[in-house]
């Protein structure tokens, strides 16, 4: 249910409708918008009649949600959301680049790829530090050790940092470290795992499962945004196909889906989804000209000695390639 508030309901008529719907024993989401303030429902068990909210001071209607997932639907909200740091923004005018390596993997590696992501102009800074891998025996990432040189040499170069977390005791560590808590495919179902992230100070980045549809997509951000969590943005990674000749299929066609459907900004991951450095940049500029509000791309100074993800690593001057290509695409799509 989406409770309308009257353009020029008060900030106690606002309060009093929050409390009223606390009674009845729901969860009440303020949405703030340009033109009013709306409050999303959720924790009902069944249906719910508008007239019940419609009878509150200050309310001027209520309206059913069609749809599964509700806090995520442009139903909900009509207005793009706009997930703000310090330095830039995701979902705004202005194209989001994160850029970094796979893992973290020693001081000098990080600082040195945090300086060369700068320099090509991405606007947030990666580094895996608890790496789930399809092998037990491959590197699995730096741990505690590996969040405090992230954080570290972000804050080197003035960019907030993302990383992925795995369990409630990696949410924990990160909490301490990152900008932006990353949920890998491999956990976009992770209910337990999107809970912990709902409750966090920080961003979530969730990633597409590999054989997701986009409403279990959608709904897997639905479980953070219900937890209170609404600073949420989806990352395309590629999904399993039958082609042999990439890692896996981007699906480029879900970011106008997911436009139609959500006000969440929407990035992709062009490394994980083809596997191949030489496809990372095509793909990029694809997404972008598709109206996606960003990319996230591995970047390593070295990546012949890269210990993950070599192959699908930029070199860093193809971050300069793909940050001045972006930029030229963007004023034709209205962006920054
Ligand atoms: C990653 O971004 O490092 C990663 C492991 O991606 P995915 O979860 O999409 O495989
Ligand atoms: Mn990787």
């Amino acid at each position: 249910m989406l409770v309308i508030m009257n353009r020029e309901a008060t900030e106690e008529q606002l309060r009093n409708a929050i409390d009223a719907i606390e009674k009845m024993g729901l969860k009440a989401h303020p949405i703030p918008g340009s033109m009013r303030t709306a409050i999303g429902i959720t924790g009902n068990k069944g249906p719910l009649e508008p007239a019940l909210f419609e009878s509150l001071d200050g309310v001027v209607q209520a309206i059913p949600v069609s749809k599964p997932y509700k806090l995520v639907s442009r139903e909900t909200k009509t207005e793009n959301t706009v997930i703000d740091f310090s330095s830039t923004s995701i979902g705004g005018r202005e194209l989001t680049i994160i850029a970094g390596p796979c893992a973290v993997e020693s001081r000098e590696q990080i600082f040195l790829a945090a300086e060369k992501a700068k320099e090509a102009g991405a606007t947030i800074l990666r580094g895996g530090a608890f790496k789930p891998r399809t092998s037990p025996y491959a590197f699995q990432g730096l741990g505690e050790e590996g969040l405090r040189l992230l954080a570290e040499a972000g804050k080197s170069v003035g960019l907030p940092v993302v990383s992925e977390v795995i369990d409630a005791e990696s949410v924990g560590l990160a909490e301490k470290y990152v900008d932006i808590m990353q949920i890998g495919a491999r956990n976009m179902q992770n209910f337990v795992l999107l809970k912990r992230v709902g409750k966090v100070k920080q961003a979530v980045m969730l990633k597409r499962g590999m054989s997701a549809t986009l409403e279990e997509f959608l709904m897997s951000a639905e479980y953070i945004l219900s937890e209170g969590n609404y600073r949420v943005f989806l990352c395309e990674r590629g999904v399993r196909t039958f082609t042999d000749f990439t890692r896996n299929t981007l699906d480029i066609s879900i970011i106008p889906a997911v436009k139609r459907l959500s006000h969440l900004p929407i990035i992709t991951d062009p490394s994980h989804g083809t596997g191949r450095r030489e496809k990372v940049l095509p793909m990029a500029r694809a997404s972008i000209a598709a109206g996606a509000d960003g990319v996230m791309v591995e970047m390593h100074p070295e990546p012949e000695k890269a210990l993950s993800d070599g192959f699908q690593s930029l070199y860093p001057r193809q971050l300069v390639t793909l940050c001045e290509e972006l930029h030229r695409i963007a004023p034709i799509i209205g962006r920054v």
